[in-house]
């Protein structure tokens, strides 16, 4: 057997998927077959983002509380505090706590124009992430994560102010810090010892991208800071057309990143899953992550009356 394939339960890789909120009723029905499809990976948790400026504010809690009511997962809402008033943010930070969601990913937020469009915070507003952590504690004790960037966010004038700002963070209350995606593997591990130099414990989770469409990540990459190294460009080369290739190029690039990570001593991992199930359902599946046997075992569906055994 495959050594990655771990006997202990509890030496069972930890992961969480992340989503956005549907926007039409066939990006529903897409979103919701991705979370029934992972929710038997036993997931820590599954998270649900924000849209630009609180643009998706009820999508977000739709779908938040549906996976709260519809699965057996612990849904997450990430909430930024860009272009709202503190009021406005609390109110809805109280909202999740009463409608039972105890997890919330505190972020930011950019500008409508984009990151690196010089964010202004809200005249009554949170000024920036760890303000906002603070805010959130002081309404509940809520679990939350926060950003951190293994190739420092855009806007920070240096790597040591990044750090700082993260520290800043963790002071206020985070619980856990999910990464900015990032390609190379040696990235993250450098920025791992920068955390841990720094003193900071709280849990680092590693995010994975997996590339299901090279350009349109080499475009997001480009305002979010990550490098997009030549070896994927060159991977994805000539590809444009060949989506079945493509597909089986990135579960596999995804795979080998991970089961570097795991080798180094990672545990954990939270995939951005951009609503679509199959290539993080292979990753996690390379990584010894599926469905408990017993849930298989109900899965199956029945063996033909001749196969079956006397
Ligand atoms: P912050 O931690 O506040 O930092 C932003 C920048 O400002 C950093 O460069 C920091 O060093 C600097 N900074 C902050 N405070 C100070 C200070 N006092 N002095 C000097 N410099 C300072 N965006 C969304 O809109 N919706 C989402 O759902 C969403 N989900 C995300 C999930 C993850 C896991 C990640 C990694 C990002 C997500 N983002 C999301 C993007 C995020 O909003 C942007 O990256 C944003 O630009 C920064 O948010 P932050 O929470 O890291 O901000």
């Amino acid at each position: 057997p495959c050594s990655r394939w771990k006997k202990d339960d509890d030496a069972r890789l930890k992961v969480s998927f992340e989503f956005f909120p549907p926007r039409t009723e066939a990006m529903e029905k897409r979103l919701w077959e991705a979370v029934t499809t992972l929710a038997p990976l036993g997931p820590r948790f599954m998270s649900v983002t924000y849209g630009a400026g609180g643009s998706t504010r009820e999508r977000t809690h739709n779908t938040v509380r549906r996976i709260l009511h519809e699965t057996n997962v612990t849904p997450a809402a990430h909430l930024t505090c860009v272009g709202a008033s503190r009021d406005e943010v609390d109110a809805v930070a109280r909202d999740y706590w009463a409608a039972g969601v105890r997890h919330l990913v505190a972020l930011r937020g950019d500008p409508p124009e984009g990151v690196g469009q010089g964010f202004q915070p809200h005249p009554e507003g949170y000024a920036n992430a760890a303000e906002l952590v603070a805010g959130l504690k002081a309404i509940a004790d809520f679990d939350i994560s926060v950003a951190a960037y293994p190739e420092v966010h855009p806007e920070a004038v240096s790597p040591e102010a990044d750090l700082d700002n993260l520290r800043r963070k963790v002071d206020a209350g985070a619980n856990r810090l999910i990464t900015q995606y990032f390609f190379d593997v040696a990235d993250f591990l450098r920025f791992r010892d920068r955390v841990s130099d720094a003193g900071i414990t709280t849990p680092l989770v590693p995010g994975i991208l997996p590339v299901s469409n090279f350009d349109t990540v080499a475009r997001f990459s480009a305002a979010c800071g990550a490098r997009i190294p030549l070896w994927l460009e060159r991977l994805f080369e000539g590809l444009d057309d060949d989506p079945a290739t493509r597909q089986l190029v990135a579960a596999t690039v995804a795979s080998e990143q991970c089961l570097a990570l795991q080798g180094e001593g990672i545990d954990e991992f939270h995939f951005y899953t951009l609503n679509r199930a199959e290539l993080v359902k292979a990753i996690c599946r390379m990584l010894g992550v599926c469905p408990d046997r017993q849930e298989r075992v109900r899965q199956a569906p029945a063996r033909p009356a001749a196969l079956q055994e006397s």
